[in-house]
């Protein structure tokens, strides 16, 4: 069956990409292997999909080209995805640092995309693998390149023939354009594959390697205890690691450190490194202990810090960092002042790992954006081949972002398609 485009991979980027260039009248056919569209965003924002973010910016995206992303972001705003939610009537609101979020159901947002994909007549196929790609030779003379041509098929100069996992013949597709949107290598369990990585390697495409992103860490040293005894509490700290820093919640875990902060700085952290945490981010704790220690001679350490953390934090913790340390403030020399101020306002830490593709958000490398047009989307040295959403070399942070660059790249890729 011949169609103007085959998009690979019903997700965030695909569905989207599909519905644009249903509505600009191409013929479009969306394949995944998985028995439902759109895991993920069902999945997403603990079940009410952080959709987009009021303040995208393009440093909130790891790329090895930064200017990369510019376009397509600037093409396709948040405000257009805010303007599609509102004319599906979604009720969303904003939870903090112009996160995004629907009052009801992650659904709410897939059902939209799918029900944008059917008013524009695309043909979404689930359950369908695809065993191979082949390129065809076309007749140029024929305008393969005029991608405002006629959209009845029988005039499709197609250029990739698709076989797939269904055996019935009728189930080889060809297309003019084939649009790969499968994403990354986190969650498999939500249908994530590396046919993307696979895709770029039969095109001679150069790939960046990959590695979990927006994971939780693994601690597997003496200080496993401590988390195990502290699992489920949280606090607020900055973390800082490769120049980067970020504020927000960090949880303790059975097997590490979860939270905002943690999987925020968790895509800017290579094994081996070493993390600064400021566990107590708004007090000087140097000062704040040599006027108490002068007002309130008599006050344990573990009460003293309990003043911001927990009581049961603040004793797992000071007896960890300070098994041999005298009990009051009183008895603290300066030389122990600074040491426990230095280990609460900058905790040196060295993740043991991290809980990889298993629980990770997304995934960091990929496809090398030098090898596609920042405008269109396609491959520069495979036409009418195009990549979009995370199987790039494109990494939001946590905030919705990276649906906004699903959203984005899908939608610039749609104008060209
Ligand atoms: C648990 C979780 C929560 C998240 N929450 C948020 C959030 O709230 N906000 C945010 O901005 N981002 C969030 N993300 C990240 C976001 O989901 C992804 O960045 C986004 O979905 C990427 O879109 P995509 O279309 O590129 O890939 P996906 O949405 O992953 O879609 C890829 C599709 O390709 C299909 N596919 C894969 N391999 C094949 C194959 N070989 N053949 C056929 N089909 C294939 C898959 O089944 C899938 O349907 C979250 C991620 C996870 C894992």
């Amino acid at each position: 069956m011949k169609y103007d485009v085959i998009i690979i991979g019903a997700g965030a980027a695909g569905l989207m990409c599909a519905a644009i260039a249903g509505q600009r009248g191409r013929s479009v056919l969306v394949l995944d292997h998985a028995n439902k569209a759109g895991k993920k965003i069902l999945m997403s924002g603990g079940g009410r999909c952080n959709f987009t973010n009021y303040y995208v910016e393009p440093d909130r995206y790891l790329c090895h080209n930064p200017h990369f992303c510019k376009s397509a972001l600037s093409r396709y705003t948040q405000w257009d995805f805010i303007g599609l939610v509102d004319k599906h009537n979604i009720p969303y609101h904003e939870k903090q640092l112009g996160e995004l979020f629907c009052d009801n159901k992650s659904s709410d947002i897939l059902e939209m995309l799918l029900s944008e994909c059917n008013q524009a007549g695309v043909d979404v196929q689930l359950k369908t693998s695809v065993n191979s790609i082949k390129k065809l030779e076309i007749d140029s003379e024929h305008g393969a390149d005029d991608r405002n041509a006629d959209s009845n098929t029988d005039c499709i100069n197609s250029r990739y023939k698709l076989i797939t996992s269904k055996e019935d013949s009728r189930t080889d597709y060809t297309c003019e354009s084939l649009v790969i949107a499968t994403g990354g290598l986190s969650i498999p369990t939500l249908g994530a594959t590396g046919f993307g990585y696979q895709v770029a390697e039969q095109f001679k495409l150069k790939t960046y390697a990959t590695r979990a992103g927006l994971v939780p860490f693994t601690i597997t040293n003496q200080l496993k205890d401590v988390c195990i005894a502290l699992s489920g509490s949280s606090c607020e700290v900055t973390m800082e690691c490769s120049d980067q820093s970020f504020r927000g919640n960090m949880l303790f875990t059975h097997r590490g450190l979860s939270g905002p902060a943690v999987l925020q700085i968790s895509s800017y952290w290579q094994p081996g490194k070493t993390l600064t945490i400021n566990l107590l981010p708004d007090i000087d704790l140097a000062q704040v202990l040599r006027e108490t220690q002068h007002e309130r001679p008599k006050l344990s350490v573990k009460k003293f810090i309990a003043q911001w953390l927990t009581q049961k934090m603040s004793e797992q913790l000071v007896e960890f960092f300070f098994p041999a340390m005298p009990q009051t403030l009183a008895e603290l020399n300066a030389e122990q002042m600074d040491t426990i101020a230095e280990q609460f306002n900058a905790w040196q830490l060295a993740p043991s790992g991290t809980e990889g593709y298993r629980t990770a958000e997304v995934t960091l490398g990929g496809i090398d954006t030098d090898e596609v047009s920042s405008k269109t989307m396609m491959a520069k040295n495979q036409p009418g081949l195009y990549f979009i959403g995370e199987v790039l070399d494109v990494t939001g942070h946590l905030g919705g972002f990276n649906f906004q660059w699903a959203w984005a790249s899908g939608w610039a890729a749609a104008q060209y398609v």
